[in-house]
């Protein structure tokens, strides 16, 4: 009698550490962003980071029986701390070939493409008129890397693209490079003063975001389990249409 007490005891116990190993509900996702690039990322009326990014990487968190965690710091910084003080970063990152010696990238999300924002009575439409000119943008950023490309352009660089619009409004700057929906939210928040240009009549390449994950890590399988059901299923173009659309 006390053995079969003994064996039903043993194996309810394991049971119980076996619900709560399989469980990982409440493991947290600590996900770095830039809550400065509306329509991506911003801060909310509420205080907290919202935006597309957001929403997106709690959709994914969501499925991967996760739960997300938000950590707002600079653009510049986060390719530094994937893997150390957050484990992934989402913030409208672009997929480049610098980035990827440091952190695995997942499948691409989203097509972007460099903006320029300029004063309305510009004369600036074309590459050529971007040369030896002062150039604004987010430090860090392919916006940045774009301007020092520029012949003889002088490019001053901000923690906030928001900073970048302002000295442009200010007459301290020419023109601010920076992707097509943010430059398309700032022209349209300041519409009185400036115009956002197509990036394609300067001849810029199209660029693919994507999420930084800690290098050789499994996260990037899960998370494009993940997004593939997500976009499957209807509820990637859900968040287009209510974020950026
Ligand atoms: N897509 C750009 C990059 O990756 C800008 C991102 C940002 O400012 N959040 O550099």
């Amino acid at each position: 009698m006390k053995k079969i007490v003994a064996v039903m005891l043993t194996a309810l116990m394991s049971l119980s550490l076996l619900a709560g190993c399989g469980s990982s509900e409440n493991k947290a996702l600590v996900v770095g962003t830039n809550a400065e690039f509306p329509p991506f990322e911003y801060v909310g009326d509420d205080g907290q980071p919202d935006g597309f990014d957001i929403a997106l990487i709690k959709e994914i968190g969501k499925r991967m029986g996760m739960e997300v965690q938000i950590e707002n710091m600079d653009f510049n910084a986060l390719v530094a701390a994937v893997g150390n003080k957050i484990d992934i970063a989402i913030a409208g990152m672009t997929v480049d070939e610098e980035r990827k010696q440091s952190v695995d990238f997942s499948d691409n999300y989203y097509e972007a493409l460099q903006y320029v924002i300029v004063m309305k009575d510009s004369e600036i439409a074309a590459a050529a008129d971007l040369e030896n000119k002062t150039i604004g943008c987010q430090l860090g950023t392919t916006g940045m890397f774009t301007a020092e490309e520029i012949n003889g352009a002088d490019v001053k660089s901000y923690n906030k693209a928001v900073d970048a619009v302002n000295d442009l409004m200010n007459g301290r700057l020419d023109a601010v490079i920076i992707d097509k929906n943010p430059a398309q939210v700032f022209a349209g928040k300041f519409s009185d003063k400036v115009k956002a240009l197509d990036g394609a009549d300067f001849e810029f390449e199209p660029e693919y975001y994507a999420i930084a994950c800690p290098k050789g890590s499994a996260l990037v399988a899960d998370i494009n389990k993940a997004l593939k059901e997500i976009k499957e299923d209807g509820t990637f173009d859900k968040l287009v249409n209510q974020y950026i659309e």
